[in-house]
């Protein structure tokens, strides 16, 4: 099938296509979740609508930690069944994206031969339960070993580390990904879409109201019939469920988790370094090309936000924890060149804390027969929507068919990367494998710097605003260690033409994303450097 391009910019025609038509299902919220279950119902001949009321990925799923993993930490919970899917998955992700799961190993270090026996008994178990191939289970290195081999890595107290291949992904290209493929197979895609009510009747949501939220925007709106809802709003779950209902009735514990970003010079890890952070937590420290990143937190937050705070106390604490166990200089705010926060739409367990709370996800049908998701991970959002779906048809009164998301390719994971590298032979090592892990067998299409991504991200990735582009679908606002502000203005520039901007717009555009840096930075610095 060819690529459809998810171009946003036709306004109207867009809302037209939204009213058109009964569809079976429409899906609302444009997260991991919501993208998944649009693009395995559209394959599977539903007819699909999917609303986002920001762009694509912009809550929780461009947030996370970026680790497909095989979920490790469940064991600890008892909770095998999640380690069984979670492994599953993550196979499933790198066959059909490999660009969007690059293995790297994750080091644990071991402080007695107790605590090496211990983990080690983790991760046979782990293996076991996920069917890990023989190729991929875990090494033990010596304390001479851990010191040549990860030289950023204090080794002190140490006897030695556990070393296990895990994949870091893109989340927010992860979920682009899944809404360009249900966009391939013929779901009526929209962002800056926002579902405001439902009609309901006879016990039975028939249509909701969506209106038009880019700014200037304001005039388009859309009556959207369907035989089935899907609620799939992430930290909003409960916000639109109380539309349906009439009633708040929350099911969803919020939890905040934030990153702060270094130069990889500054952390220069070779590895993701897994380091203990008190409390039974840890923490992470990621290299990823010309930065590391260092997460994450992990603290209820008690409403629904897009810029959610990053909160000082975070900032410290995973300064703290990191500089631990780092070699060389201690790490500073004044090292941190980015940061963001994120919220977990976790199911509330009444009683548990944050970290204690079960990363289960769960269905409800509400009083209108919408059908709410919430919980989960990112690592496990294919089989989820194949719950769902299968949910959704027999909800629309038929056996549930084949789910086909795990047997074929998402956009851009048609090749691997070693097959990829060589059309990219003009590139030197390091910006071959950032266009490789953004747009996977496109990169070769999408030469030519800031201009060139930012003309792709209208005309073929649906952006609408600078933003777009500079945080979710280059990543650079985080992975660039200027913060992309050199990007800013040739991509507002490459922006402006296709999407009708006075200069007056396009310098708005810019102003848009320093104030939203300059805010970052201001809660992460504080009151000085520590
Ligand atoms: P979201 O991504 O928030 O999507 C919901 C969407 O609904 C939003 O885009 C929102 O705009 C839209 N919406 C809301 N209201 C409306 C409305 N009225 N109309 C239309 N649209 C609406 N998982 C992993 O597997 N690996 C990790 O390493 C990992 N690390 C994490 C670290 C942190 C700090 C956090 C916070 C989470 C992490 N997770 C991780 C979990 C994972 O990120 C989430 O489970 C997943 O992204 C949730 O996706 P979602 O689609 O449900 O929610």
């Amino acid at each position: 099938m060819t690529a459809t391009p998810l171009d946003q910019r036709d306004r109207e025609a867009l809302f037209a296509d939204l009213g058109a038509q009964c569809f079976d299902l429409a899906v609302i919220g444009a997260g991991v979740t919501g993208a998944g279950i649009a693009r395995d119902a559209a394959q599977r001949g539903l007819s699909v609508a999917l609303v986002e009321a920001a762009d694509f990925a912009s809550g929780t799923s461009s947030r996370s930690s970026k680790m497909i993993h095989g979920g490790l930490r469940y064991l600890a919970q008892g909770d095998l069944g999640l380690v069984r899917e979670a492994a599953s998955e993550r196979k499933i992700v790198r066959a059909i994206a490999p660009h969007l799961a690059i293995q790297t190993p994750f080091v644990i270090g071991a402080r007695s031969a107790t605590a090496v026996a211990k983990l080690r008994a983790g991760l046979w178990t782990f293996e076991k339960l996920g069917g890990v191939d023989r190729d991929h289970v875990h090494e033990m290195w010596s304390a001479k070993e851990l010191a040549e081999r990860e030289p950023a890595m204090r080794t002190e107290g140490l006897v030695g580390a556990l070393v296990y291949p895990e994949y870091l992904t893109n989340d927010a290209r992860l979920t682009l990904a899944n809404v360009m493929d249900a966009r391939a197979h013929g779901a009526v895609v929209v962002s800056r879409a926002a579902v405001e009510s439902f009609e309901i009747e006879s016990g039975r949501a028939i249509a909701a109201a969506v209106v038009d939220t880019l700014p200037g925007g304001t005039s388009h709106a859309a009556r959207l019939r369907a035989k089935v809802f899907v609620n799939a709003a992430g930290p909003w779950v409960d916000a639109v469920r109380a539309l349906e209902s009439g009633a708040a009735d929350p099911r969803l514990a919020l939890s905040r988790g934030i990153h702060i970003v270094v130069a990889h010079k500054r952390a220069p890890v070779q590895r993701t370094l897994i380091i203990p952070a008190g409390g039974g937590r840890s923490i992470f420290v990621v290299p990823k090309g010309e930065v590391t990143y260092i997460g994450t937190t992990d603290a209820f937050f008690a409403e629904a936000q897009f810029w959610p705070p990053i909160a000082r106390e975070d900032v410290l604490y995973l300064l703290e924890a990191a500089n631990a166990r780092l070699s060389g200089r201690p790490l500073l705010t004044s090292d941190i060149t980015a940061a963001w926060s994120g919220l977990r739409p976790l199911v509330a367990q009444a009683g548990k804390g944050a970290s204690e709370v079960s990363r289960r996800d769960e269905v409800w049908t509400g009083p209108g027969r919408v059908i709410a998701i919430a919980g989960g991970k990112l690592t496990a959002y294919r089989r989820m929507a194949e719950r769902v779906v299968d949910q959704v048809e027999k909800a629309l009164g038929r056996r549930p068919s084949p789910c086909r998301t795990a047997d074929s390719p998402l956009p851009g994971g048609e090749r691997t990367p070693t097959q990829i590298r060589p059309t990219l032979s003009r590139l030197g090592d390091a910006a071959a494998a950032r266009l490789i892990g953004l747009y996977g067998a496109a990169a070769p299409s999408v030469l030519g710097g800031a201009r060139a991504e930012a003309a792709h991200a209208v005309l073929a990735e649906g952006a609408l605003t600078l933003e777009d582009y500079w945080v979710r679908r280059s990543g650079r606002a985080w992975f660039s260690t200027d913060g992309g502000l050199k990007a800013l203005e040739p991509a507002a520039k490459a922006m402006a033409p296709l999407l009708g901007w006075s200069e007056a717009h396009t310098a708005a555009e810019i102003e848009v994303c320093l104030t939203r840096r300059a805010h970052d930075m201001a809660e992460v610095i504080g009151d000085g450097d520590h």
